[in-house]
């Protein structure tokens, strides 16, 4: 393992994804003021690097130190978080007459779930900016990891969470130390209590999308897939989508990777498939034409907590890279995540999240439709442990 250097990243800016105006990276950013959109963080790639560099680096989300945006490695706030396997599942597969179905499993990152990567990269920002206390509204996996992180950065941290969310999901802040505030409501009154708490103390609010670094820590899940692909790329991929963060990570590693050399110019990217739950789909709406967007839906709270996002202030995105890479949004009932989650336990061994579960239900229904074949090279993300969900059941 090599001594990480100081100052390696690459950041060169950070631009509204509406307007690309630039705003610092040396500030406490949150969202663009000019267009009220997400800020992406962009990076200079003329100084190339090759992957073999890879094959030295520390096996978790790190070892892409560079495409990165923390400036002193002191800061980093790290619990092992990332480069978890990618599984074949034979038994899954032959059932349903698929090739091959890859999943990558997310359930073994710290706290359980794919938010750890997001929030090692946010609180290490935030300790790089010298931020006291933090804050956040959550459906449950990501107040369990900002407070885990927080704790580990000496940052005082204040979780807002739906009453109706499992309880290991409470107690787990309250281990690592933070403070948790019930709301009766989805993610979006949580969001509102979090408004009205800031009025009363400068806290650094990470709420999905509004804060520009769990982006780049979710993101680190592309620039994986990549490395464990050989440098090539599934044919298709599903995503359980909330908030988005992964799904418009994962599209925004591709291009990186194509600017850095690291994917060929002219690689076909993977068709990007966004699963949601029936009971809060606010981009199938909106793609369907059913809304104009997402501003004035209402969702209802599903056993995949991490799904019940009624407004994704990013959806604008999320919609961007399902129609770029060809693929579209489809929801799943609860009674066909929960079939597919003890079907996964009795075949493969694995108690996935029913975020994750979702996609198998959803892979069976867009195969029927003739979106995906079963011929082709299809990778699942897990993104959770199940674990932590059987009070739902
Ligand atoms: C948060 C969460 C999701 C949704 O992730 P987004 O980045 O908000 O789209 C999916 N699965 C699990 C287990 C989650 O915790
Ligand atoms: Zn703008």
């Amino acid at each position: 393992m090599i001594t990480l250097q100081t100052s390696s990243s690459f950041i060169s800016a950070l631009t509204c994804s509406g307007c690309n105006r630039e705003y610092s990276f040396y500030e406490r950013a949150t969202f663009s003021a000019c267009c009220q959109k997400p800020l992406l963080s962009m990076y200079d790639n003329s100084e190339r690097i090759p992957q073999t560099i890879l094959h030295s680096r520390p096996t978790n989300m790190w070892r892409y130190r560079e495409m990165l945006p923390l400036l002193e490695d002191a800061n980093m706030v790290s619990l092992g978080e990332g480069f978890t396997p990618i599984f074949t599942l034979k038994k899954w597969a032959s059932k349903y007459d698929f090739d091959s179905i890859l999943m990558k499993d997310e359930s073994i990152n710290p706290t359980g779930s794919f938010k750890a990567r997001g929030l090692s990269m946010a609180i290490s920002k935030a300790k790089e900016l010298g931020v006291e206390a933090c804050i956040i509204p959550t459906a449950g996996n990501a107040g369990g990891a900002m407070a885990a992180y927080c704790a580990k950065a000496d940052i005082e941290a204040t979780v807002v969470m739906p009453c109706h969310t499992p309880q290991v999901f409470k107690d787990e802040c309250e281990l690592y130390g933070a403070t948790l505030i019930l709301v009766d409501g989805l993610i979006n009154d949580c969001g509102k209590q979090v408004a009205a708490l800031k009025q009363t103390k400068p806290y650094y609010d990470v709420s999905t999308m509004k804060e520009p670094y769990r982006l780049e820590g979710k993101k680190t899940m592309g620039y994986e897939i990549a490395e464990q692909f050989n440098w090539t790329l599934p044919d298709v991929i599903l995503y359980p989508a909330g908030g988005g963060t992964g799904l418009i990570g994962i599209w925004k590693a591709f291009a990186e990777m194509k600017a850095l050399g690291w994917l060929r110019k002219d690689i076909r990217l993977p068709r990007m498939y966004a699963i949601q739950a029936e009971n809060c789909c606010p981009v199938v709406e909106t793609w369907n034409h059913n809304q104009t967007n997402c501003l004035n839906y209402k969702g209802k709270p599903s056993i995949a907590n991490g799904l019940a996002v009624p407004q994704p202030f990013a959806e604008q995105l999320m919609l961007d890279v399902l129609k770029e890479s060809g693929g579209l949004p489809i929801a799943v009932s609860d009674q066909d995540m929960l079939a597919s989650m003890k079907e996964i336990a009795k075949t493969e061994g694995m108690i996935i999240a029913p975020e994750g579960a979702a996609l198998f239900s959803a892979l069976i229904t867009l195969t029927k439709q003739k979106q995906i074949q079963p011929s082709e090279k299809i990778l699942i993300l897990n993104t959770g442990s199940g674990y932590k969900y059987l009070e739902n059941l």
